[in-house]
């Protein structure tokens, strides 16, 4: 195993690996991932795959941007499909919400993103079924939907490979070495390897990880289940990504059933497993929201972790007080969708000195008080 990186990144998710390829694209090839477990075996394996802008908040809008217009370009510069699906995102608010609905509408087009406005009625007519009775508004995205995150990881991973990068799956790291105010290099479960750069992408576990370098990230891991059910009639058309403020509950077709996602409990578990009675409280949230869910039978069901900060925006960009260590974590719900922009501007701001296709320097850990333990 060779011992020297010029970057060490530290996670092999959807993050790390978007990193891995656009360093690649500026020239810095000698980059090696670790990878505790296997590529993408982390939250980027296990997400609802929803590429929708509604999401976001105004601030992290420019990264979801950036990273749809390169995903509709993907297959033309990385020559694989990431299958993107465009169902459609519809946002389903509560009357108590009914005004932060207008305000996302109205940011969204302000910043030139399609949103549509619609009532409990048209919401019917594009998600059948629905019990709408406390619903007053929806945001509409006709234009947006579902990915492959394997299919993106796999190019990723593919075209890194190509140009020299290293993977190390089933390496896990243990700690940095630090001398002075200089990151010098990453101990691994396989020994150390010398580098003046480290990323940290480590995903659920990139508050441990942060304390290596001395900082305390306010990074809480929530739980979210997802189950996969059988055919359900009213659902044998495609209907959009119908995601409900309320619950948070959401669902979208899943090949010919449907996919549901429901949860935020806070949990640290490496491999988090289901928890069957919980299970059972999506069941019947999805039943009161979807009446025609109650004829469906459950095939599959997983459960992943979000990284979420207070203000639900990722962590991005060096630390004052150590050189040569950067934050890409803090993804919460959003890592997938913004991939592509987090990884490009990164590598830019390591390879160059300063993030160019979008301006993330207002994700850097400081935002947070108290931050360097
Ligand atoms: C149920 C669910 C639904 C979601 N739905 C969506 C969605 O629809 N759209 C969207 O955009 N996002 C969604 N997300 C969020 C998205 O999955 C994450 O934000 C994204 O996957 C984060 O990517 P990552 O690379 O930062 O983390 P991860 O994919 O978790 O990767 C981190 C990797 O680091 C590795 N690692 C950790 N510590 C070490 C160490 N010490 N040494 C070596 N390796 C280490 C882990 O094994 C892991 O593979 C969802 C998440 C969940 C859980």
């Amino acid at each position: 195993m060779k011992r020297t990186a010029d970057v060490v990144i530290i996670g092999g998710g959807i993050q790390g690996l978007s990193l891995a390829y656009h360093l690649t694209t500026l020239g810095v090839c000698d980059v090696c991932v670790l990878e505790m477990n296997t590529l993408g075996s982390g939250s980027s394996g296990r997400s609802a795959a929803i590429i929708g802008h509604a999401f976001q908040t105004e601030a992290s809008l420019p990264l979801t941007i950036w990273s749809f217009q390169a995903l509709m370009r993907f297959e033309e510069e990385l020559g694989a499909s990431p299958e993107y699906e465009p169902i459609g995102c519809l946002l389903l608010a509560p009357r108590t919400e009914a005004d932060q609905l207008r305000r996302r509408h109205a940011v969204l087009r302000a910043l030139g993103v399609e949103s549509h406005l619609i009532d409990a009625d048209e919401v019917g007519r594009l998600t059948p079924g629905l019990n709408v009775e406390d619903i007053e508004l929806a945001l509409h995205n006709p234009n947006e939907g579902n990915v492959d995150p394997h299919s993106i990881m796999m190019a990723y991973a593919q075209q890194a490979r190509q140009r020299g990068v290293r993977f190390l799956e089933g390496v896990r790291a243990t700690g940095l070495e630090i001398t002075g105010d200089q990151v010098t290099g990453v101990r691994t479960t396989h020994g150390l390897i010398a580098t003046r750069c480290v990323v940290n992408a480590a995903g659920f576990c990139a508050r441990q990880v942060a304390a290596w370098a001395g900082l305390d990230l306010p990074i809480t891991n929530l739980k979210r289940h997802i189950l996969v059910t059988g055919p359900v009639s009213a659902y044998a058309q495609t209907i959009p990504f119908t995601y409900d403020m309320a619950g948070p509950w959401y669902m979208r077709r899943e090949g010919p059933g449907l996919l549901i996602g429901m949860g935020a409990a806070e949990s640290n578990e490496e491999d988090p497993v289901v928890d069957r009675s919980f299970l059972n409280q999506v069941i019947d949230y999805s039943i009161r929201r979807a009446p025609p869910l109650e004829e469906a039978g459950v095939k599959t069901a997983w459960a992943g972790l979000r990284p979420v900060t207070p203000d639900d925006d990722p962590i991005l960009g060096p630390v004052p007080h150590l050189r040569g260590y950067f934050n890409d974590c803090g993804w919460g719900g959003h890592g997938i969708m913004n991939a592509p922009a987090a990884g490009r501007a990164l590598a830019e701001w390591i390879v160059e000195g300063q993030p160019r296709a979008v301006d993330i320097r207002s994700f850097e850990a400081g935002r947070f008080s108290s931050v360097v333990s």
